[in-house]
């Protein structure tokens, strides 16, 4: 049987041949105690493409986030994001079971808010009101389309948030994306916040992990709750190995990716009961949406599974495909083709 076209997510990428052959060969220690040499490398390296002062590494990015938050806001305090956030929708309500945080959801333009956005939101000291602590933005914005912040808009937001004594969090799970696309170093972006992580499954294609940067003193207390969630590993290496390999060989290749994003997307512009705007494929991900017709998002991606195409539906009228390290141009032809089919039975 043929593999399905899977443009589900960058997440579901086969670890390739040469990264397996890197796990298996890496040096490994207890990872628990400081001492797995390829942990500590690719910690150092993740630091310094930051800029930052030290790193950890962590089973996710989820967990990045979580403890982030916890780390950044004491029970009652309040974080402002995009109304868009992974922290506000995937993460199991963590924000408010882990850190005890609330959170202030803003409206942005496709995952993007501004500056004057941010100051309007920021709430004044009282006792009648949660302490406005942590501002936190997303690169790229996952449900915003993949969107790029613009640098500019970042050192807008860093300078507003050290008006008001806040810090800024930046979810870097596709910085690299955003790099790429931006043709901004990972530093620059990383320099408009106090934390940052990076994944090692989306776009890098790893099977696992993702790290934590920041200065010495803020990750001496994410080791806290590394350690309290059960966070902290053993023989880790293996996992990390796969990240070293992964920042060698498959970050400049994100521009592929970001080129058969807009291959899909012009594949689909103009097929019949779809809508989608060309110019907000920023990287790898096409968003489009369900106008008309007998089928809506979920009948049209179950139709499509049908065809050996997976593309998610994010609700009744939306979907969402993402492009990666297993799909090539062809895939995304054939992928348009058999919407354009399903399009021409609709109708
Ligand atoms: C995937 C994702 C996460 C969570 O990362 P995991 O490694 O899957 O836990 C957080 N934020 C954004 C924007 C993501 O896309």
């Amino acid at each position: 049987m043929t593999q399905p076209i899977n443009l589900y997510s960058d997440t579901q990428t086969q670890p390739t041949a040469a990264m397996r052959r890197a796990m298996a060969e890496a040096s490994v220690g207890d990872e628990q105690s400081g001492s797995d040499p390829t942990v500590n490398r690719l910690c150092h390296r993740i630091a310094e493409l930051l800029g930052k002062e030290a790193a950890v590494f962590l089973p996710s990015g989820t967990m990045c986030n979580e403890i982030a938050l916890a780390v950044h806001c004491r029970p009652g305090d309040e974080v402002l994001t995009d109304h868009t956030a992974h922290i506000i929708h995937f993460e199991g309500g963590g924000p408010a079971a882990l850190a005890g945080a609330t959170v202030q959801p803003l409206m942005g333009q496709r995952g993007v808010f501004s500056a004057e956005q941010l100051a309007k939101a920021i709430r004044p000291v009282s006792r009648y009101a949660p302490r406005t602590k942590l501002v936190s933005v997303e690169q790229t914005a996952n449900l915003g389309g993949g969107t790029v912040w613009p640098l500019e808009t970042l050192q807008a937001i860093k300078t507003t948030a050290r008006d008001h004594s806040l810090a800024v969090h930046m979810d870097g799970a596709r910085l690299f994306n955003a790099t790429v696309a931006a043709r901004v170093e990972p530093a620059a972006f990383a320099a408009c916040a106090d934390s940052v992580w990076v994944d090692l499954t989306k776009g890098l294609g790893c099977p696992f992990g993702a790290v934590l940067a920041g200065s010495g003193e803020f990750i001496d207390q994410v080791w806290w709750w590394k350690q309290r969630l059960g966070g902290a590993m053993r023989q880790a290496g293996i996992m990390a190995a796969a990240g070293l390999y992964a920042l060698d060989h498959h970050i400049e290749r994100l521009a592929d990716d970001h080129q058969n994003a807009r291959r899909l997307a012009a594949g689909l512009v103009a097929l019949p009961h779809l809508r989608m705007e060309l110019d907000a494929v920023a990287t790898n991900m096409v968003f489009f949406e369900v106008t008309g017709g007998p089928m809506d998002a979920h009948a049209l991606s179950a139709a499509l599974e049908g065809e050996g195409v997976l593309i998610g539906a994010m609700d009744k009228t939306r979907l969402r495909a993402v492009t990666h390290l297993d799909i090539r141009e062809a895939d995304v032809d054939a992928a348009a083709a058999a919407v354009a089919r399903l399009g021409e039975r609709r109708a």
